[in-house]
This record gives C-alpha cells, sequence and structure tokens, in this order.
C-alpha cells in the first residue's frame, strides 16, 4: 500500500514537471516568434507602407520638427523657391519622409525642374503617398502627402520628363536624404 502510493505520487511528480518543461519551452518558442515578426515588420517598415498609420498632434510633431520643417509639413506650407538644402544634390540615395522616415523617393528618379525645388518623375512606391486635390491659390493643383504620416511633401504636375511625364514638386524641407550605403 505505501509502496502504491509513494508510487502514483511519484508519477504526478514526474508528470508536473514535465508538463512544466513542455510549458517553458512553448513560451519560449511564442517570444522569439514574437521577436522575428516585430523585426520584420520593422526592417520593412520604412521602405513600403504597411498601413499603419502615424497619428500625432501639433504639439508633439512640433517637439521633433524644426519650426519650418513643421510649417511646411503639417501646415502645408512651401519653402522658397532655391532656398532647399536638396534641390541640387545629386548623391544616389533615397529621400525619406522628413517627419516620419517612410521612403518616398529615388535618387535614380530626381530630375533637374529648373524650378527651384526638388523634383521627381516617380515615387518609389505608389503606396507611400497619398495625392488629394487642392484648390488653393485660385486654381487646382494635386497636393502630395505622406502615406503615413499625412504631412504635406509638395505637389505633383503632369508637366515632367517620360517615362510617366509627371513632375513631383517637393519642399526639400520636407525630405530627410538617406545616402546610398
Ligand atoms: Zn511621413
Amino acid at each position: 500500500m505505501k509502496i502504491r502510493i509513494i508510487g502514483v505520487v511519484g508519477a504526478i511528480v514526474i508528470v508536473g514537471i514535465s508538463l512544466a518543461a513542455i510549458g517553458q519551452k512553448r513560451s519560449t518558442l511564442k517570444s522569439a516568434s514574437v521577436n522575428a515578426s516585430s523585426r520584420s515588420a520593422k526592417a520593412i517598415s520604412d521602405a513600403v507602407f504597411d498601413g499603419k498609420k502615424i497619428s500625432r498632434s501639433d504639439s508633439q510633431w512640433k517637439k521633433v520638427l524644426t519650426p519650418q520643417a513643421f510649417n511646411i509639413l503639417r501646415k502645408k506650407g512651401t519653402e522658397r523657391a532655391y532656398t532647399g538644402k536638396l534641390t541640387d544634390n545629386k548623391k544616389a540615395g533615397v529621400y525619406a519622409c522628413g517627419a516620419c522616415g517612410l521612403h518616398l523617393f529615388s535618387s535614380k528618379d530626381k530630375f533637374d525642374s529648373e524650378t527651384g525645388w526638388p523634383s521627381f518623375f516617380q515615387v518609389i512606391h505608389r503606396e507611400n503617398i497619398e495625392e488629394e486635390v487642392d484648390s488653393t491659390l485660385g486654381e487646382t493643383r494635386t497636393e502630395v502627402l505622406c502615406a503615413r504620416c499625412d504631412s504635406h511633401l509638395g505637389h505633383v504636375f503632369d508637366d515632367g520628363p517620360q517615362p510617366t511625364g509627371l513632375r513631383y514638386c517637393i519642399n526639400s524641407v520636407a525630405l530627410k536624404f538617406v545616402p546610398a550605403k
């Protein structure tokens, strides 16, 4: 009888230990897969818009943007022609959103429009920008916005070079240049 009780208790202990071990293994696996997915999400997030919008209040944007960048990106301002740092930039790289870092334009698609603003004939990924009709200044123009943070970037016109015939006229201050490695 005594031996039987010891045997049963022993079996319960063994089952308990192995269940705990399985549970531990599962949770390790789970945390490993969570880490892997958040890593890969981070890696692609600046390249192609993944649908997750960034929303901040004006006071939050003011903390991370210069007054000029805030005025252009968040209040739809326009920098004076020929004053932007990136207008004549000819280095290879990517032009990202000055507010959230989403990749917008490639140096390969930049051209000299002689307008005094950085100009591109296409977007790096169409889903990375949004377009809206802008009827201010007495004419109808197409406003270009960052798809992720809704910041104002500039306008797009249909007098650009081939192959697209488009001219994305973008404020230098609205962009952050990321040199190619
Ligand atoms: Zn943005």
